[in-house]
């Protein structure tokens, strides 16, 4: 399944980060960014395909210069649901920082994209509101016999994020997208206004109705043995 990473790494009752489910948006080619303050701040790069989105952990962030090569570590696929989220991750849960919305929009893969993807070299067009143009993403081949034929670590998920040469090209001595643009584009909200504010934070019974609000509704004490009919699907 596409998703068992992401869902094996997260607690749902703790955290309400959307649970891992296939599926797609209107275009089906949706992009998202998300500038991400956990332990270490860093841009999500996620690329929807095949019902999911594509993942990489970039920790400078994009850049309009082709000079520039971005360090882009691939990380567990997410699902489409996640693409929306600005808040705050509990502070414990996998991830728990601040996340705030830096670019959405949509790509378009040059040639077939997951063939691109499986031999380590796509190349694509960003249409968002912060990022256009032709980007590519490159993976870096370990020099062979370097390891004496071991297991790699989590340098077999490197890759390089570099801007293509086009109209949209500008030097990163002159300008830095990262540092010109910071701000959410769903909100407008810098990272410490996100960081302040608790309306956006996942907390797993964030939907859940209080039930003591109902009409008619009275306080008793709990059964004393948790009846689950054997047949209830977890969640
Ligand atoms: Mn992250």
């Amino acid at each position: 399944m596409a998703l068992a990473d992401y869902n094996k790494k997260r607690d749902f009752n703790v955290t309400a980060e959307p649970p891992g489910r296939v599926g797609s948006t209107a275009t089906g080619r949706s992009f998202v960014i998300q500038k991400h303050a956990a332990s270490r701040l860093h841009y999500d790069f996620r690329l929807e395909l095949d019902g999911v989105l594509k993942s990489w952990s970039v920790p400078k962030g994009p850049s309009f210069d082709p000079s520039v090569k971005r360090l882009a570590v691939e990380v567990e696929d997410h699902p489409i649901d996640y693409g929306d989220f600005e808040g705050i991750i509990p502070a414990g849960q996998y991830g728990g920082g601040t996340v705030l919305l830096w670019d959405r929009g949509t790509w378009a893969p040059v040639g077939d994209a997951a063939k691109s993807l499986a031999a380590g070299e796509l190349k694509f067009e960003l249409q968002g509101e912060k990022l256009q143009g032709r980007f590519v993403l490159v993976k870096i081949k370990e020099r062979p016999g370097r390891r004496g034929g071991q297991r790699l670590g989590p340098e077999d998920r490197s890759w390089l994020l570099i801007k293509e040469r086009d109209a949209h090209v500008r030097p990163e001595t002159q300008w830095s997208v990262t540092e010109a643009m910071p701000n959410s584009v769903a909100t407008g909200r810098e990272m410490a206004a996100i960081a302040a504010a608790s309306d956006r934070v996942w907390h797993s019974n964030r939907d859940r109705p209080d039930p003591s609000a109902l009409e008619g509704a009275r306080a008793a004490a709990l059964p004393a043995k948790k009846v689950v009919p054997a047949s209830t699907p977890r969640r």
